[in-house]
């Protein structure tokens, strides 16, 4: 855990159900998709260290696991939250449509200026099947000041790992703790565990 040096960014994944939280994170993590997540990888949080020009910085990684479908996740949950990320699938509707009507909502309420919000249109390799159009998406980032990158945890991992990183370095800069113009250098030092047993998110 946080031995006083670095500092923590907690990111979270929210989004409807089948979405792909789960695996977009699996591959933030391991670089691979593997098509079936087992229900028994129900962890919530893991934990990964990254570098920014030298500085170390804890990053937690929540998933929210089967508690979408009861929307239980707690505002509390929320409030400390540091990058929020909404995730859609891009062939269903509703999910992007939950997001707006939502998901938003429900982090504006508690969250802090400092935050950084950022969308996620995931299963981009299913783009023949495509139903919520990138335009709509887009505006919808930039209402809210956030940022908008359409993703594929099956045929893309390093796509949504970048968008992360992106998501941190704006994190950084909105908080001053990096000047824009600088040479930021920043890479993961090292990955990861699973904190699951020892925190729940969402009681
Ligand atoms: P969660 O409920 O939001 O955590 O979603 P999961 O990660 O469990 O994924 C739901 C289903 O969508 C699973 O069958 C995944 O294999 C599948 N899936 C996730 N991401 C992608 C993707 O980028 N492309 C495709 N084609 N399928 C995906
Ligand atoms: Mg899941």
């Amino acid at each position: 855990m946080n031995n006083g040096k670095e500092e923590k960014i907690k990111i979270i994944l929210l989004g409807e159900p089948s979405t792909g939280k789960t695996s977009l994170i699996k591959v933030y993590l391991n670089d691979k998709f593997t098509e079936d997540v087992p229900s028994s990888l129900s962890s919530s949080f893991f934990q990964s260290v990254i570098t920014v020009n030298e500085k170390k910085y804890l990053i937690d990684l929540w998933d929210t696991v089967g508690q979408e479908n009861y929307r239980s996740i707690t505002q509390h949950f929320i409030r400390d939250t540091n990058i929020v990320i909404f995730v859609y699938d891009i062939t269903e509707k509703h999910t992007f449509n939950e997001i707006e009507n939502y998901w938003i909502d429900k982090v504006k309420e508690v969250l802090n200026d400092s935050a950084i919000l950022g969308i996620a249109g995931n299963k981009e390799d299913l783009y023949e099947k495509e139903v919520v159009e990138e335009d709509k998406a887009e505006k919808l980032a930039k209402k809210i000041g956030g940022f908008f990158k359409k993703t594929s945890a099956k045929e893309n991992p390093k796509e949504f790992k970048t968008f992360v990183k992106m998501l941190i370095e704006q994190f950084l800069l909105k908080n001053n703790k990096i000047i824009k113009g600088n040479n930021i250098i920043l890479n993961e030092s090292s990955i990861i565990e699973d904190k699951n047993k020892k925190k729940k998110c969402c009681i």
